[in-house]
C-alpha cells in the first residue's frame, strides 16, 4: 500500500472516529434470553446484546459469576424483567458494577414490565419472607405475545432515546417485528383454538399470561407456592384434584427435578411434558416467534397422545 494511502485511510479512520455518524454498536445486557431475543429484534446490527442468565435456567435462580460484573461493567444498556425475578440474584452485581448509567432508574435501566400486562398482582401483603417469590406480580408475563408487542415497543423507545439517529432503522425493524408477530398470533390461535378450556397443572406458576391467552385452564400446580417446593400433604391435595377434574398433563420447566411430577403422573394417569418457557430453553428456540411456534406444536402433540381434549 502507498504510504499516501495509508495516511488517508487513517485520516479517514480518526475523522469518522470522532464524527457523529460512526457510532459503535450500543451494548446491551440482558438478565433473559427472552429480552435479548427482543433486542436483537429491534437493535439488528447497531447493538450488540448477550444475556446474562441462559434460558434453561430458572430465573429465580441464577449463579451469579465474576463474568457477569465484567459485562454489567462495560454495558450501555441494561435490560430487565423486573417484579422481582431477578431479585434473588441481579441487585448485587448492578452495584459491584460500578456502572453509574445502568443503576435502576438510571437512564439506560429498562424495566420491561413498566409497560406489560401483568397477572397476579398480590392483593394483600407478600413479602418474599413468606417463600413467595412472586411478591409483585407474575413476573412471567412475556409469554403471553402481547406482552412481547409491548417489551419490543419499550425497548425501540429506549434504544431511539440512545441513538436518535437510528430512529428510522429501529421503527422499520419493530414494523416487521410487529407484523411477523401478528402473523404469528393469528397462528397459535388458529392452532389452540380447539382445545379452549382445556385443564392443566404446572410445576411453577410460569403460564398465567400464555394460559390466559391460549386458552388453557391451569388447575393446580406442583408448587403449592411460587418458590416453595412441593410437600407430600401438597402433592396428595393435588392428586385427588387432579383425578376429580380429570387432568392429563403436567407441565414442567426444564429446570426442575422430575420426581415429584413423575410420582403425581403415575398416581393419576397425567403424562409429564417438559415445556420451555424461555427462548434458549431448547437449542431449536432461538427467537421470540420461535418460543411459541415450539411450545405449541410440543403442546398439541401431548393432548393429541394423551387424549387430554376431554379434561375440560
Ligand atoms: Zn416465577
Amino acid at each position: 500500500m502507498k504510504m499516501r494511502t495509508v495516511i488517508a485511510l487513517i485520516a479517514l479512520a480518526l475523522a469518522s472516529g470522532t464524527g457523529s455518524e460512526a457510532r459503535a454498536a450500543i451494548k446491551v445486557i440482558t438478565s433473559t434470553e427472552d429480552l435479548a431475543a427482543l433486542v436483537k429484534e429491534i437493535g439488528g446490527d447497531k447493538v450488540t446484546v448477550e444475556s446474562l442468565a441462559k434460558g434453561y435456567q430458572d430465573p429465580h435462580f441464577v449463579e451469579a459469576k465474576p463474568s457477569f460484573v465484567l459485562k454489567l461493567n462495560g454495558a450501555d444498556l441494561l435490560v430487565v424483567v423486573g417484579r422481582e425475578l431477578e431479585q434473588g440474584w441481579l441487585p448485587p452485581l448492578i452495584t459491584q458494577s460500578r456502572n453509574a448509567k445502568i443503576q435502576p432508574g438510571g437512564t439506560n435501566y429498562l424495566d420491561a414490565s413498566t409497560t406489560a400486562k401483568i397477572l397476579d398482582i398480590p392483593t394483600g401483603q407478600i413479602t418474599r419472607a413468606m417463600g413467595d417469590v412472586h411478591p409483585q406480580g407474575n413476573p412471567h408475563y412475556w409469554l403471553d405475545p402481547g406482552n412481547g408487542r409491548r417489551i419490543a415497543k419499550a425497548v425501540q423507545d429506549k434504544l431511539t432515546a440512545l441513538s436518535p439517529n437510528d430512529a428510522a432503522y429501529f421503527a422499520q425493524r419493530a414494523g416487521d417485528f410487529d407484523k411477523r408477530l401478528g402473523e404469528g398470533e393469528k397462528r397459535w390461535q388458529a392452532a389452540m383454538a380447539p382445545y379452549k378450556g382445556l385443564k392443566v397443572v404446572t410445576y411453577h406458576r410460569s403460564w398465567p399470561n400464555f394460559a390466559d391467552v391460549f386458552g388453557l385452564n391451569v388447575v393446580g400446580y406442583v408448587e403449592p407456592k411460587p418458590g416453595i417446593p412441593p410437600s407430600p400433604a401438597h402433592q396428595l391435595t393435588l392428586t385427588q384434584e387432579m383425578k376429580r377434574q380429570g387432568v392429563k398433563l403436567i407441565l414442567v420447566e426444564p429446570y426442575f427435578d422430575l420426581q415429584t411430577p413423575n410420582k403425581i403422573a403415575r398416581d393419576t394417569g397425567a403424562r409429564v411434558l417438559v415445556m420451555p418457557p424461555s427462548v434458549g430453553g431448547v437449542k431449536d428456540v432461538q427467537t421470540y416467534l420461535q418460543l411459541f411456534d415450539y411450545d405449541i406444536n410440543l403442546l398439541i402433540s401431548a393432548i393429541k397422545e394423551t387424549g387430554a381434549a376431554a379434561a375440560r
